[in-house]
Protein backbone atom coordinates (compact mmCIF):
# COMPACT_ATOMS: atom_id res chain seq x y z
CA UNK A 1 0.00 0.00 0.00
CA UNK A 2 1.88 3.41 -0.94
CA UNK A 3 0.26 6.52 0.92
CA UNK A 4 -0.23 9.69 -1.11
CA UNK A 5 0.06 12.75 0.53
CA UNK A 6 -2.46 15.62 -0.97
CA UNK A 7 -2.46 19.55 -0.23
CA UNK A 8 -5.79 21.61 -0.87
CA UNK A 9 -5.84 22.08 -4.95
CA UNK A 10 -6.35 19.80 -7.82
CA UNK A 11 -4.14 16.72 -8.46
CA UNK A 12 -4.51 15.19 -12.11
CA UNK A 13 -8.30 16.51 -12.01
CA UNK A 14 -9.04 15.59 -8.89
CA UNK A 15 -10.14 18.41 -6.18
CA UNK A 16 -8.52 18.12 -2.86
CA UNK A 17 -10.23 20.48 0.15
CA UNK A 18 -8.98 18.97 3.49
CA UNK A 19 -11.51 19.17 5.92
CA UNK A 20 -10.58 21.51 8.92
CA UNK A 21 -8.39 21.31 10.90
CA UNK A 22 -6.76 18.98 8.07
CA UNK A 23 -4.36 20.33 5.76
CA UNK A 24 -3.65 17.71 3.97
CA UNK A 25 -5.78 14.24 2.66
CA UNK A 26 -4.08 11.00 2.78
CA UNK A 27 -4.93 8.43 0.78
CA UNK A 28 -3.71 5.23 -0.91
CA UNK A 29 -2.72 5.89 -4.26
CA UNK A 30 -4.88 3.00 -6.17
CA UNK A 31 -8.07 5.36 -4.32
CA UNK A 32 -6.49 8.49 -5.92
CA UNK A 33 -6.11 6.58 -9.54
CA UNK A 34 -9.38 5.19 -8.95
CA UNK A 35 -11.19 9.16 -8.39
CA UNK A 36 -9.75 10.16 -11.83
CA UNK A 37 -10.99 7.64 -13.53
CA UNK A 38 -14.59 8.00 -11.82
CA UNK A 39 -14.03 12.20 -12.41
CA UNK A 40 -13.19 11.15 -16.50
CA UNK A 41 -16.48 9.43 -16.23
CA UNK A 42 -18.84 11.47 -15.17
CA UNK A 43 -20.68 14.40 -16.66
CA UNK A 44 -18.69 17.49 -17.29
CA UNK A 45 -20.62 19.65 -14.47
CA UNK A 46 -19.86 17.02 -11.52
CA UNK A 47 -16.25 17.61 -9.91
CA UNK A 48 -15.32 15.28 -7.13
CA UNK A 49 -14.05 16.85 -4.14
CA UNK A 50 -11.79 14.77 -1.78
CA UNK A 51 -11.92 16.44 1.60
CA UNK A 52 -11.11 13.08 4.04
CA UNK A 53 -9.12 9.97 3.96
CA UNK A 54 -6.48 8.72 6.42
CA UNK A 55 -5.98 10.24 9.56
CA UNK A 56 -4.02 8.44 12.37
CA UNK A 57 -5.39 8.16 15.96
CA UNK A 58 -2.24 8.77 17.35
CA UNK A 59 -1.24 12.58 15.90
CA UNK A 60 -2.82 15.80 16.62
CA UNK A 61 -5.09 15.89 13.63
CA UNK A 62 -6.79 12.63 15.18
CA UNK A 63 -6.35 13.89 19.09
CA UNK A 64 -8.63 17.03 17.63
CA UNK A 65 -10.96 14.47 15.60
CA UNK A 66 -11.46 12.45 18.96
CA UNK A 67 -12.57 15.64 20.74
CA UNK A 68 -15.00 16.96 18.68
CA UNK A 69 -16.16 13.27 18.36
CA UNK A 70 -16.98 14.03 21.95
CA UNK A 71 -18.31 16.90 21.68
CA UNK A 72 -20.42 16.64 18.97
CA UNK A 73 -21.51 13.28 20.10
CA UNK A 74 -23.53 15.32 23.24
CA UNK A 75 -25.14 17.06 21.20
CA UNK A 76 -26.43 15.05 18.72
CA UNK A 77 -27.81 13.37 21.73
CA UNK A 78 -29.49 16.18 22.97
CA UNK A 79 -30.55 17.24 19.42
CA UNK A 80 -31.63 13.89 18.36
CA UNK A 81 -32.70 11.73 20.91
CA UNK A 82 -34.27 9.48 18.67
CA UNK A 83 -31.90 9.10 16.59
CA UNK A 84 -29.02 7.24 19.59
CA UNK A 85 -28.54 4.69 17.24
CA UNK A 86 -27.04 6.30 14.53
CA UNK A 87 -24.41 7.71 17.02
CA UNK A 88 -21.76 4.54 16.40
CA UNK A 89 -21.88 5.26 12.17
CA UNK A 90 -21.90 9.07 12.22
CA UNK A 91 -19.19 9.65 15.31
CA UNK A 92 -17.11 6.21 14.56
CA UNK A 93 -14.00 6.91 12.85
CA UNK A 94 -15.02 4.49 10.12
CA UNK A 95 -12.41 3.38 9.26
CA UNK A 96 -10.10 7.01 8.66
CA UNK A 97 -8.00 5.67 11.55
CA UNK A 98 -7.13 2.27 10.02
CA UNK A 99 -5.41 3.19 6.42
CA UNK A 100 -5.74 5.37 2.77
CA UNK A 101 -8.89 3.39 1.42
CA UNK A 102 -11.64 4.97 3.76
CA UNK A 103 -12.74 8.49 2.17
CA UNK A 104 -15.20 11.72 2.18
CA UNK A 105 -15.91 13.11 -1.01
CA UNK A 106 -17.80 16.12 -1.88
CA UNK A 107 -19.11 17.67 -4.95
CA UNK A 108 -19.29 20.64 -7.43
CA UNK A 109 -22.24 21.33 -9.57
CA UNK A 110 -21.37 23.50 -12.80
CA UNK A 111 -18.65 24.93 -10.32
CA UNK A 112 -20.35 25.17 -7.51
CA UNK A 113 -19.90 23.14 -4.43
CA UNK A 114 -22.72 21.46 -3.26
CA UNK A 115 -23.29 20.88 0.76
CA UNK A 116 -25.17 18.36 1.00
CA UNK A 117 -25.11 18.63 5.34
CA UNK A 118 -24.99 22.39 5.80
CA UNK A 119 -25.06 21.84 9.03
CA UNK A 120 -22.79 18.64 8.56
CA UNK A 121 -24.11 15.64 10.45
CA UNK A 122 -26.19 18.15 12.90
CA UNK A 123 -28.16 18.66 9.27
CA UNK A 124 -31.77 17.93 10.26
CA UNK A 125 -32.82 14.58 8.13
CA UNK A 126 -36.11 16.57 6.92
CA UNK A 127 -33.32 18.99 5.45
CA UNK A 128 -31.08 15.68 3.69
CA UNK A 129 -34.13 14.65 1.92
CA UNK A 130 -34.99 17.85 0.58
CA UNK A 131 -31.61 18.30 -0.62
CA UNK A 132 -31.47 14.86 -2.21
CA UNK A 133 -34.54 15.17 -3.80
CA UNK A 134 -33.17 18.49 -5.20
CA UNK A 135 -29.48 17.19 -6.38
CA UNK A 136 -30.91 13.44 -7.07
CA UNK A 137 -29.19 13.17 -10.41
CA UNK A 138 -25.56 14.62 -10.01
CA UNK A 139 -26.21 12.27 -6.58
CA UNK A 140 -26.97 9.25 -8.14
CA UNK A 141 -24.33 9.85 -11.04
CA UNK A 142 -21.87 9.85 -8.20
CA UNK A 143 -22.77 7.09 -6.13
CA UNK A 144 -23.20 4.87 -8.59
CA UNK A 145 -20.13 5.23 -10.43
CA UNK A 146 -18.32 4.82 -6.90
CA UNK A 147 -20.19 1.63 -6.17
CA UNK A 148 -19.19 0.72 -10.13
CA UNK A 149 -15.37 1.07 -9.58
CA UNK A 150 -15.03 -0.61 -6.36
CA UNK A 151 -16.19 1.31 -3.46
CA UNK A 152 -18.88 0.97 -0.90
CA UNK A 153 -20.95 3.57 0.13
CA UNK A 154 -21.90 4.13 4.14
CA UNK A 155 -24.82 2.36 4.76
CA UNK A 156 -26.05 5.19 7.42
CA UNK A 157 -28.07 8.26 5.58
CA UNK A 158 -26.00 11.16 7.02
CA UNK A 159 -22.71 9.30 6.20
CA UNK A 160 -23.68 8.38 2.57
CA UNK A 161 -24.50 12.06 2.40
CA UNK A 162 -21.11 13.22 4.16
CA UNK A 163 -20.64 10.61 0.75
CA UNK A 164 -18.27 8.61 2.85
CA UNK A 165 -16.89 4.95 1.15
CA UNK A 166 -14.46 2.34 1.25
CA UNK A 167 -12.97 0.94 -1.27
CA UNK A 168 -13.90 -2.52 -1.10
CA UNK A 169 -10.23 -4.63 -1.29
CA UNK A 170 -9.99 -6.96 -4.39
CA UNK A 171 -10.59 -10.52 -4.31
CA UNK A 172 -7.48 -12.67 -4.71
ZN1 LIG B 1 -15.83 9.41 6.55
Amino acid sequence: MRFVTLGRGIHDGIQVRPRWPARHVRVDAVVLSKLQSIQAQLPSEITLILTRGYEPRASHLGFVRMWFRTLGIGVFRRLYPDRQHEIADIFGSNGHDVDGTHIDVSFCLNGRRIRMLPLGVFTPSSWQHRRVQRYASPLNFILTSLKRNGFRVHHNETESLQIHCDLIPATK
